[in-house]
């Protein structure tokens, strides 16, 4: 079936047509029309399968069909989302699909002028797309009513539902009409955070796109055992020897993504690092560089491992293991979106293998080794130019070691 089969508005089809999208992908096929007919979903499907356009098409689509509606009601549809960058995002694919349509769609987002923000509100919106503080922020301030939404929408559903958010979901869901549609949609949830999700709906649809593989197929992915102090070494190899490439590096502390992008400041590999510490601004700003590709390489925290798409990713690489297992899906996720493939590699220190251990049995599969042997790991070592690394000096520690050993063998 393609779009232009669909029952939906001309307008989105020419969109949609525009925007290079011909036929539904699965998670559109399925959910679209459950949305369309009112229903609340629960959607999981894979990293990049396209569940944006999977909810702002019918959402789109219930918003023109209304008549008699006007703006001035107020905000039908609040999509929540936890990171300003993903609603920045999911911002641009609502007005992508809403183009030239009376459908107004607009992102709210904290560490960035409020002023701007009211105004636009003031003038009135249909689709508002927020991360909770500063929906708060305006709603408190008495600039925000959520009083004819007939939809909410929470992406990531269920790093939404968890602890930390959870509440802000629910407090949300107060100042909503008893009567509204509500979505789900994520690549990932486990059985706890799904009866959340039922406690907060009436009758909650559920579906489902290959559950059997958390990790979708366009990826490929496999884990490489590095110790922690050589691991910058590698990723100066990776860097250098695929300079036009774009790889996204997954570290576990903004302490560590500033360490690593000095690292590789000394080898002479421009990069960018992406964290909750940075300015909002530059925040924006790294990804958007990144995303043009002036520069290569970005070093970020899990911050940026759920939902952002950039077409050309090329590698993710999880320099540090993730710790929460549900996480490494998102992160290898970012590569391989939509109709292309991608690569994905873990280094995985001694320290980190019970990690591996937990997030294999979460994936219910092993990773693929990649094997190196020590000839290979040597060579990636004398492959720096960090003048850092004291070769001589290693070598000669090495070579103590090892006549210690001996000697103590022989007493
Ligand atoms: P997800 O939220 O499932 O991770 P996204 O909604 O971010 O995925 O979409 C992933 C990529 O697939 C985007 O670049 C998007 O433009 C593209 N895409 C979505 N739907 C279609 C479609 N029907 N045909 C072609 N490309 C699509
Ligand atoms: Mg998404």
């Amino acid at each position: 079936m393609k779009f232009d089969d669909y029952r939906i508005a001309d307008e989105i089809k020419l969109n949609l047509a525009d925007a290079g999208f011909k036929k539904p992908t699965d998670i559109q096929y399925k959910a679209i029309p459950a949305i369309l007919k009112g229903e609340d979903v629960l959607a999981i499907a894979q990293t990049g399968t396209g569940k944006t356009a999977a909810f702002a098409i019918p959402v789109i689509d219930m918003i023109l069909k209304q008549k008699h509606s006007t703006r001035s009601e107020g905000i039908k549809c609040l999509v929540m989302v936890p990171t300003r960058e993903l609603a920045t995002q999911i911002t641009q694919v609502f007005q992508q699909i809403s183009k030239h349509t009376k459908v107004r769609a607009f992102g709210i987002v904290g560490g960035v002028e409020q002023d701007p923000q009211i105004f636009k509100l003031e003038k009135g919106i249909d689709i508002l797309i927020a991360t909770p503080g500063r929906l708060f922020d305006l709603i408190n301030q008495g600039h925000l009513r959520l009083t004819s939404v007939q939809t909410l929408i929470l992406d990531e559903a269920d790093h939404m539902l968890k602890l930390g958010f959870l509440k802000d979901i629910q407090d949300v869901i107060k100042y909503l009409p008893k009567k509204h549609q509500t979505l789900f949609f994520s690549a990932t949830i486990d059985e706890e955070i799904k009866k959340v999700a039922y406690s907060l709906v009436t009758r909650a649809i559920r579906i489902q796109i290959s559950p059997n593989d958390r990790v979708a197929k366009n990826i490929n992915h496999s884990v490489t055992y590095i110790d922690m102090d050589d691991k910058r070494y590698f990723l100066e190899r990776m860097a250098k020897e695929n300079a036009e490439k774009k790889i996204l590096v997954f570290v576990r502390t903004k302490v560590r993504a500033e360490r690593v992008f000095k690292a590789l400041e000394r080898v002479g590999v421009a990069s960018l690092t992406l964290h909750g510490d940075k300015d909002q601004q530059d925040r924006f700003q790294a990804l958007e560089q990144f995303r043009q590709g002036e520069v290569n390489v970005l070093v970020a925290t899990d911050v940026s491992a759920r939902g952002i798409d950039i077409a050309e990713v090329d590698f993710v690489v999880n320099y540090d293991l993730p710790e929460q297992v549900e996480n490494y899906v998102h992160r290898v996720g970012r590569t391989g979106r939509g109709t292309k493939k991608g690569l994905a590699v873990s280094f995985c220190s001694p320290e980190e293998k019970p990690l591996l251990a937990e997030i294999q049995a979460y994936l219910g599969k092993p990773i693929n080794v990649v094997d190196m042997s020590k000839e290979e790991y040597r060579e990636t070592i004398d492959f720096t130019e960090d003048t850092n690394l004291d070769l001589t000096s290693l070598m000669k520690e090495v070579e103590e070691f090892e006549s210690k050993k001996k000697k103590q063998k022989k007493r």
